[in-house]
């Protein structure tokens, strides 16, 4: 359990995407990532992912530790200069077999899923980004065998070593998930912790992250960064509801996310350029 309602975030592309292209949620808008980042310099205190894992105060405002899984280009392009602005530290996860390439483990979408190259991950550090690991190939580390997750992670601490100097001390799990298996081999690694996506904390090397995704109207994040999301969002009567009421939810959710898309597109065609 993270101590005094300290939430990590996880951000993957900013920048538009068609609802109907970005099946796995991947795009938050800039002008979205731009109210948040305000939001949480008003009523969060952000913090780096290091000082996240340590225990704080459970008085004042709660913490928020920012970070990206993918290391997309537009994570450099678009979101740094705006944590600039409010001097925020985030952490990237770079999948290091995958620098200078394109997302193409999820079917192809049309959308710009551009990763950083080599100098363009030196330039994220240069600028205070803090690079680690995302793995090598982006496998699936809950299906792995132990040989091959620790395949994975040794490519992958040699590439950051080379690109960045140093190796990694915290790990995300690609997909966000992993199986009892590969957390032991990324323990016995020797990495610090590792982190998962929308699931309860595991321990160092199960650490549940909260997704930020498209979907995320100005309440819904407050409550992910609230400190509070995790305990509730997994705790055993809301499972037990949550599971009833997914279905009608989801489809009210896609529905609204629908109707928007289809008016910025429309706003994308007035103004006659594209997104
Ligand atoms: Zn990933």
């Amino acid at each position: 359990m993270l101590p005094d309602r300290t939430t990590i975030i996880v951000y993957h592309a900013i920048g538009y995407c068609p609802t109907d292209r970005d099946a796995h949620n991947l795009f938050v808008t800039t002008d979205s990532f731009s109210r948040q980042m305000k939001m949480l310099a008003k009523k969060r205190t952000v913090v780096t992912l290091n000082d996240a894992l340590k225990k704080g105060s459970s008085r004042g405002k709660p913490r928020v530790a920012i970070t990206f899984d993918d290391a997309y280009r537009s994570v450099l392009s678009v979101a740094a200069p705006i944590l600039r602005e409010y001097g925020f530290p985030a952490t990237v996860f770079a999948p290091t077999g995958w620098l200078g390439k394109r997302n193409e483990w999820d079917a192809p979408t049309g959308c710009d899923v551009a990763i950083m190259s080599r100098e363009e991950l030196r330039k994220a550090e240069a600028i205070g980004l803090t690079v680690e690991s995302h793995g090598h190939l982006h496998i699936d580390y809950a299906a792995a065998s132990a040989p091959e997750a620790k395949e994975d992670l040794l490519q992958s601490a040699r590439i950051l070593e080379e690109v960045i100097g140093r190796e990694p001390r915290y790990f995300a799990y690609p997909f966000g998930h992993h199986s009892p298996l590969s957390a032991k081999e990324a323990a016995a690694s020797g990495l610090e912790a590792a982190f998962t996506i929308d699931r309860p904390h595991e321990g160092a090397h199960a650490y549940g992250r909260v997704q930020i995704t498209p979907l995320d109207g100005s309440l819904i994040f407050r409550a992910k960064t609230s400190g509070f999301y995790s305990s509730i969002r997994f705790s055993k009567p809301f499972q037990l509801g949550y599971s009833l009421v997914k279905g009608p939810v989801r489809w009210l959710l896609s529905r609204r996310r629908l109707a928007a898309s289809g008016r910025a597109d429309e706003h994308a065609r007035d103004r006659g350029r594209e997104f």
